[in-house]
């Protein structure tokens, strides 16, 4: 009994230096486990605490770092909205300048849809500019025709020199009478060279009536020019020429009331204006 009481018990002696005893203190073992347990339990609840912490503190860094991410990619995607808002003014005006290149060659400019809200401009503005790509692609078309067309028209002047007179109605230097100048009359002086104002085929070349002695160049597309009147022909039928080359020498063969240059350009067959095509 007194051997169970010494084993549930345990004592802590308090004593001074000379051995005097100052305070004993009986502690119930139970109590030691307790605490022991209470202990153990406290260190276990702050590991998991400390692990929550550490868990917390991640993903707190992680949403600062995903916060600022997300800051970054609405700048970015602002950044985009006007960059997206400046294409879709450019290509807004894009039917307007299109309509201002096709129109001089008779076609229409094809109509493209007004752009819409703030939400579909990027998809409205995708579209758009995928069917400008086109009309660039038929416009560059357009424009090879033509500058073939061009490198073939007659826009240089065969004999520089000044216009005696014109096309259109004038009076009849022979008989006073209102007549019709297919072509105008260049103030050339007899035996001054006259030149191809385009490339192209020799359609004609002798003598031909009033003309007298003439040259009739077929520059294609429906377009000839002819000149009248020359004292000497350079140039064979059926022969090609280029842009400058000598077709003759100016005269006064044929109806003509001196030395000078009948020019006349002719549109599928029908006499136009030289004026018109004389841009040099
Ligand atoms: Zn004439």
């Amino acid at each position: 009994m007194s051997h169970r009481r010494r084993a549930a018990r345990f004592h802590v002696i308090v004593a001074s230096g000379e051995g005097a005893r100052l305070l004993r203190l009986a502690i119930p073992r139970w109590t030691l486990r307790a605490s022991a347990a209470v202990a153990s339990l406290a260190v276990a609840g702050l590991a998991v605490l400390l692990a929550d912490y550490t868990v917390l503190r991640a993903s707190r860094i992680e949403t600062t770092a995903f916060e600022a991410r997300i800051a970054e990619e609405r700048d970015a995607n602002a950044r985009l909205r006007a960059e997206i808002d400046t294409i879709r003014r450019e290509v807004d005006g894009w039917p307007a300048l299109h309509a201002k290149i096709v129109s001089p060659f008779g076609r229409s400019a094809p109509t493209l849809a007004p752009a819409g809200g703030a939400s579909d401009d990027a998809d409205r503005t995708a579209v758009r500019v995928q069917r400008a790509t086109g009309t660039l692609r038929q416009i560059a078309g357009v424009m090879l025709r033509f500058d073939r067309a061009l490198s073939h028209m007659p826009t240089a002047w065969p004999v520089r020199a000044a216009i005696n007179s014109e096309f259109g109605q004038r009076r009849s230097p022979w008989t006073g009478d209102a007549e019709y100048h297919r072509g105008v009359d260049i103030a050339a002086s007899h035996g001054e060279r006259v030149h191809a104002p385009a490339p192209g085929a020799i359609a004609f070349s002798g003598r031909d009536g009033g003309y007298g002695l003439s040259v009739v160049v077929d520059h294609g597309s429906n377009v000839k020019t002819r000149y009248g009147h020359l004292s000497r022909v350079s140039v064979k039928a059926g022969e090609q020429v280029a842009r400058g080359q000598l077709l003759g020498r100016a005269g006064s063969t044929g109806r003509s009331t001196g030395a000078h240059l009948h020019y006349e350009v002719l549109v599928a067959g029908r006499p136009v204006n030289p004026r018109a095509y004389l841009w040099d």
